[in-house]
């Protein structure tokens, strides 16, 4: 047995048999790929790739940290189809998505994968713009608006057709910035550092909202920035909010940041939404119905990243089956998904995550305790309850030994106040929420 194959049992041990029967069943370890930095899996299609790699890349690389004491990084592969001769198709091209470094683009993410609809052809058009002639008609350009809604895949599209000219685009997060320019200054090695950013012809930052209260990082930034564009290279920046709203943005920086364009992504409308479901099916290769593609469109929310564990789950649940994708089909395999979302997250689920995380006892959130890490987890708790569960407010106040719901309605507005303002307090909300909706639905 390969080490591989015995992550793969000890996977088998936490998660639901139904689970691993749909999907991890289907991995295979290519020994010969791996190394020991680096543990490759084969799977028979992309969807099944994006949904272990979702749910559980973070959970193998544990593993193998357990077993042999080195993390280690998980690569999810598309076994090649057999027989399909001539040009690659798109299924080898979903797999390689944001690796560890950051500076790799996903080819999937092009323009001719992109839906323009009303809510984001300004910014669409704007981007087709400046991949014309990069450099020349709005720079920096600034992609703002909510999670999965295209900002991402906007600017590696700008990065793919430069990439094709054989320009040199980099690409990376706020973090990874940060992570280059303290590695390189330790290592004394700045100029690598001011190589890589400094000589590339484009530079893609993805979420500078993060930039938030990093004054040093800021600093570098602003000098990147400036040799970039006084040569005339190219710069696209994303973030969740515009320039303006950025709190503990430098005023040098937000300037800038606004001299070129400033274009926002609203989240679609219906329309939209078909189109883009009809065009995920398109590239993973999934047939579905009109019915079907309106049923998705009505049931997700804004979040077009859904779409594609959507598919997946189709996907999978058809082929285990042997059926057709028809309406009811669809519905029946989407409920628990769908639910899993409300019903099958419980306050008990969430309090558990919590004080594992924040390192206190259930009992001591529900406690009358005001010791501050407490009260923390506490109104974190209160917050979340409400966000994934269908309590009400009463409902949590009584959970947690309250007179009434007045504490916990003026929680909701310390939280929201807080996620406003502080953007590393709201990192650490996003994780816990991930962890928590991560989770098999038995054990929350
Ligand atoms: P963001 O960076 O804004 O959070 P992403 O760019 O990561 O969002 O998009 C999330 C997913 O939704 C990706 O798979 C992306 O391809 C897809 N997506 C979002 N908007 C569109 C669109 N207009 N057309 C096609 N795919 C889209
Ligand atoms: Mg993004």
């Amino acid at each position: 047995m390969t080490i591989g194959d015995t992550i793969l049992e000890m996977l088998k041990e936490e998660i639901s048999e139904v689970e691993y029967n749909r999907y991890v069943k289907q991995m295979s370890f290519l020994s010969k790929a791996s190394r020991s930095d680096l543990a490759v899996f084969e799977v028979p299609n992309p969807l099944i790739a994006s949904w272990i790699k979702n749910r559980y890349a973070s959970k193998i690389a544990h593993l193998f940290e357990i077993k042999t004491g080195t993390g280690r990084e998980v690569n999810i592969r598309v076994k090649k189809a057999k027989g399909v001769a001539g040009k690659s198709g798109p299924a080898a091209t979903v797999a390689p998505s944001e690796g560890p470094k950051h500076s790799m683009l996903n080819p999937a993410y092009t323009f001719e994968n992109f839906v323009a609809g009303s809510s984001n052809q300004f910014a669409y058009a704007a981007a087709k713009s400046v991949s014309e002639r990069p450099g020349q008609v709005y720079n920096p350009l600034f992609i703002y608006g909510g999670v999965g809604l295209g900002k991402t895949h906007l600017m590696q599209a700008i990065g793919n057709v430069m990439l094709l000219q054989g320009k040199t685009v980099v690409y990376t997060s706020v973090e990874q910035f940060v992570n280059d320019f303290t590695r390189h200054l330790r290592n004394q090695t700045m100029d690598r550092f001011k190589e890589k950013y400094r000589q590339c012809d484009l530079l893609l930052i993805d979420d500078v909202q993060f930039l938030s209260n990093k004054i040093q990082t800021q600093e570098e930034f602003f000098h990147t920035f400036e040799t970039l564009r006084s040569e005339g290279k190219q710069i696209v920046l994303t973030s969740d909010k515009p320039p303006k709203r950025i709190a503990g943005l430098e005023a040098r920086l937000q300037s800038r940041f606004e001299w070129g364009l400033v274009a926002d992504i609203q989240p679609p409308e219906l329309e939209t939404k078909i189109a883009i479901i009809k065009k995920k099916c398109e590239i993973n290769r999934v047939i579905l119905g009109d019915d079907v593609v309106n049923y998705i469109a009505t049931v997700i929310d804004n979040n077009t990243r859904e779409i594609e564990g959507i598919l997946s789950k189709l996907h999978a649940y058809s082929q285990l089956m042997h059926q057709e994708i028809t309406l009811d089909f669809a519905k029946n395999a989407l409920r628990e998904q769908l639910q899993e979302k409300s019903d099958n997250i419980s306050i008990d689920g969430i309090m558990k995550t919590i004080a594992k995380e924040l390192n206190v006892k259930p009992s001591e959130i529900r406690s009358k305790s005001r010791s501050r890490n407490i009260v923390a987890a506490r109104r974190v708790a209160i917050y979340l309850a409400r966000e994934l569960t269908p309590m009400s407010m009463p409902q949590i106040a009584q959970y947690f030994g309250m007179k009434d719901h007045s504490t916990v309605s003026h929680t909701m507005k310390k939280i929201h106040q807080l996620l406003e303002e502080d953007e590393n307090f709201k990192v650490k909300i996003n994780e816990l929420h991930n962890k928590i909706t991560a989770m098999p639905p038995e054990t929350v």
